[in-house]
Formats: C-alpha cells, structure tokens, sequence
C-alpha cells in the first residue's frame, strides 16, 4: 500500500487549550482546538475562558440568538 494516494484515518489526538484531550478520527495524527465540547460555553452553560465567550457572543449576534 503506498502512501500520498488515498488519505489516512488516524485516531487523532485532540488537544485544548483548556487542557482537555480527546480521541477522534481524523487524517491528521494531532490536532490542536482551541474549544472543545467541554470547556465550550455553548455546550457546558458556563465561560471558562474569554475567548470562548467572546466567539459565542459573536455567534449569538450574527444569528439573533444573543437578545432573549
Ligand atoms: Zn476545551
């Protein structure tokens, strides 16, 4: 089987800026998030870091969710 023809599915590690670390399938061997679905305040309900905040803050506006 040689490589570079078909993409490679890896158990990738995920790795947060949050510390938090997870495996998924991807084709690359590492990746770096910088949210992931534990620290993220969309699916947590509370704001661990700034940044998250801030991106959902934007999202909320962008799409009117940010007023009820
Ligand atoms: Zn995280």
């Amino acid at each position: 089987m040689r490589e570079g023809i078909h993409p490679k599915y890896f158990q990738a590690t995920v790795t947060c800026n949050c510390g938090n670390t997870f495996v998924t399938g991807s084709t690359s061997k590492e990746i770096h998030v910088e949210v992931c679905s534990k620290c993220h305040s969309f699916y947590t309900g509370t704001q661990k870091t700034a940044a998250a905040k801030g991106r959902i803050d934007k999202f909320n506006r962008k799409y009117g969710l940010g007023n009820n």
